[in-house]
């Protein structure tokens, strides 16, 4: 299948990944540009750590798909302050300024969603953002309007470099390289509606509420991603994973309108038809209600399990519910009962030291 051919071929959305994992991410963006009828070129940056098979599925969708170098900025101090150590590896976005075939480019993060159309986007002058949530007067990195340019990519490198970033990855770099985009002019500055960063403790539920219907583009910040989720058929929305019981609801209605391009468009091989075992990983579909009692909790997840249970966020009718704790109850029986009659007579017993002690 070859990707549609865009109107306007010298402008693009542009993304990256740097592994597969990102991919099933980049996938659902470029059909929802699609779903949006834009007119635009869509373009993924590549690192060589993507594996051929999804290039394959990329190119379906994507009119380029451009394989660059990674760049890492390797500052473990900075990133562990964000609690992201594996975003040191989003210095490779710069790559997109030498993508000069396109005299102008919207950069989205492969986490977003477009749910209106955005083709103004392409009006506005570089270095165009929305400020970010956790510190307004940054811009957030995983939606802006830029243009590429050898020079610009030069001068990035060059100050990355020198520099470094401020918070190790690629938004601390890019806001020291622009950084009186907080005083330019006002059209530098993006409405909210075109990066609603959605996280699980969403602080401003009435704006939501009000301003919601506005929204153009979704942009899911924060370790766990739409497709580390699940989603049942039978109940058509997501289940969230463990960790995210107190995400509202509108987050969750996000969340669905990801899930349902998702499961919509992206071929069926990669989609499985049961819950998980391991060592299958996520995204997956299930038919049916997940957690299903009767089936184990895969190993990674148990542990976010463990955190949210002893945060109090208890899932009484699912995972929590007392049939489940009472089948754990017995299987830990069990196993007891097992090892204490299979133990040879040389172990030493409590009785023997007691014994020996005295
Ligand atoms: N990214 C990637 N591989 C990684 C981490 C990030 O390709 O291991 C890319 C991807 O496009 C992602 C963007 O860099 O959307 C920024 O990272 P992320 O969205 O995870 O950061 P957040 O928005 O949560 O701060
Ligand atoms: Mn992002």
């Amino acid at each position: 299948m070859a990707p549609r051919t865009p109107a306007v071929a010298d402008q693009a959305f542009v993304t990256l990944l740097t592994n597969d994992s990102y991919a099933t991410g980049a996938l659902v963006l470029a059909h929802s540009l699609h779903r949006v009828h834009t007119t635009r070129s869509l373009a993924v940056l590549v690192t060589s750590d993507v594996s051929q098979e999804r290039r394959e599925q990329l190119s379906a969708v994507f009119n380029l798909v451009q394989e660059v170098p990674r760049l890492d900025s390797e500052d473990a101090e900075n990133l562990r302050l964000l609690n992201r150590p594996e975003l040191g590896v989003t210095f490779t976005k710069i790559n997109a300024w030498t993508l000069i075939q396109f005299n102008k480019c919207v950069f989205l993060d492969a986490d977003t969603l477009v749910v209106r159309n955005v083709d103004d986007l392409f009006d506005r002058p570089e270095l165009s953002a929305a400020p970010d949530v956790g510190w307004p007067d940054c811009f957030n990195s995983g939606v802006f309007v830029f243009k590429p340019d050898r020079s610009t990519y030069r001068a990035l490198l060059e100050h990355a470099k020198k520099l470094g970033s401020f918070d190790g990855g690629d938004q601390g770099l890019l806001n020291s390289f622009w950084s009186n985009w907080a005083c330019s002019d006002p059209s530098h500055r993006l409405p909210f509606v075109y990066n609603l960063t959605v996280s699980t403790s969403y602080s401003y539920a009435p704006a939501l509420k009000r301003f919601g219907s506005d929204v153009r583009i979704i942009h899911f910040i924060g370790s766990i991603k739409p497709w580390h989720h699940s989603y049942s058929t039978a109940a058509d929305q997501v289940i969230l994973c463990p960790g995210t019981a107190t995400t509202q609801e509108p987050v969750r209605k996000f969340l669905n309108i990801w899930w349902n391009i998702y499961i919509t468009e992206i071929p069926s091989p990669y989609l499985v038809l049961t819950p998980p075992t391991p060592p299958l990983s996520p995204p997956y579909v299930s038919s049916g209600p997940y957690p299903d009692p009767s089936e184990p909790l895969p190993e990674a997840e148990s542990e976010a399990w463990r955190a949210s249970w002893e945060q109090g966020q208890i899932d009484y009718m699912g995972r929590d519910s007392f049939d489940r704790i009472q089948q754990h109850i017995d299987s830990l029986i069990n196993s007891t009962e097992t090892t204490a009659s299979t133990e040879t007579t040389d172990a030493p017993s409590i009785t023997d030291e007691a014994e020996t002690s005295a």
